[in-house]
């Protein structure tokens, strides 16, 4: 009952740099599905890299497409048309703000580079989701990735936490103007996980030592995870689930206050269930 065919299915997955990043975990599972899938990748210096990970894959289409250019958008998706003929999901797993937007107070953070940011970040989902849907006749799926800071602080993301919150929200009025058309859109919201892009971001270490410690599930979760989850959210696995931003977090974003040394043994209720 769960094991699901995508023989005849085609994909976009846009954002793959190498094996760790997290279109990769997403994009593996669905080849393994049998679905045929394109790769966007920002810039040529990226190529080899996508040919040696998608070479045991069933004919992969490779494109660049810088996605802050419009023409770059046009010409991918005019080679989805004429190779594939059709789409049935995308990942976008594609984000940047400028290095110091991370390591300055938020405070200071330029019209420039708030520019940027919602542009690759949050925008380019409207552009690639406005682009996908006529390709998908029969219903489709499209997946964005977002983290924690979208919903409340967390030190040092800053711009992208707010460009993140614009995502999550483009991610819900677009599921509403093309869910009529059978096209489901939702947001996975992973937690930290080592890969390039997070690696720009000051303090990552320790956000991800913290989230491995304090999560409910006391560990912090795998590229596989995330890989697992995007899959349902593009298969009829979730076929209900739109408008939606999932947690992919061991947890972490469910918890309303640390308490200094969390045993993980339930807290430090009384057990009368008295206020004291
Ligand atoms: P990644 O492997 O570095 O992927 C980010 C991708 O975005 C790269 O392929 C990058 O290409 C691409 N990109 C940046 N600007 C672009 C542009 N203008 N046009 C086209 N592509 C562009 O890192 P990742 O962690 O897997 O990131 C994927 C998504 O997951 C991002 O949205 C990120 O915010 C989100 N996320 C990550 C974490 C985490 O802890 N890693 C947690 C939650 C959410 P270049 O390599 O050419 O720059």
């Amino acid at each position: 009952m769960f094991n699901v065919d995508l023989t005849g299915k085609t994909g976009l997955v846009m954002g793959v740099t190498n094996q760790r990043s997290i279109a990769w975990q997403i994009a593996r599972p669905l080849a393994d599905a049998g679905a045929r899938l394109a790769f966007s990748y920002q810039g040529d210096r990226l190529r080899p890299t996508l040919e040696k990970l998608t070479g045991d894959l069933e004919a992969p289409l490779l494109a660049t497409c810088d996605v802050t250019d419009d023409a770059d958008l046009d010409a991918l998706f005019d080679t989805i048309r004429t190779e594939f003929g059709r789409l049935d999901f995308v990942v976008h797993a594609v984000a940047y703000a400028p290095t110091e937007t991370f390591a300055n107070p938020f405070s200071q953070t330029s019209r420039e580079d708030w520019r940027t940011a919602m542009d690759v970040s949050a925008y380019s989902l409207v552009a690639v989701a406005n682009r996908a849907a006529p390709l998908m006749e029969e219903g489709g799926s499209i997946v964005t990735l977002s983290y924690l800071a979208a919903e409340r602080v967390v030190p040092h993301y800053n711009m992208m936490g707010v460009a993140k919150a614009a995502l999550e929200a483009s991610t819900r009025f677009l599921a509403y103007d093309l869910g009529p058309r059978g096209i489901r859109v939702n947001a996975l919201s992973a937690g930290p996980l080592r890969t390039v892009a997070a690696r720009s971001i000051a303090g990552f270490g320790d956000m991800y030592g913290e989230a491995g410690k304090l999560s409910m599930l006391k560990r912090n979760i795998t590229g596989e995870e995330v890989g697992r989850m995007g899959f349902a959210l593009l298969t009829d696995l979730a076929g209900g689930v739109t408008g939606e931003t999932v947690h992919v977090d061991a947890g972490f974003h469910a918890i309303g206050m640390f308490l200094g040394q969390d045993d993980g043994e339930g807290g430090d209720a009384p057990a009368d269930g008295s206020a004291a």
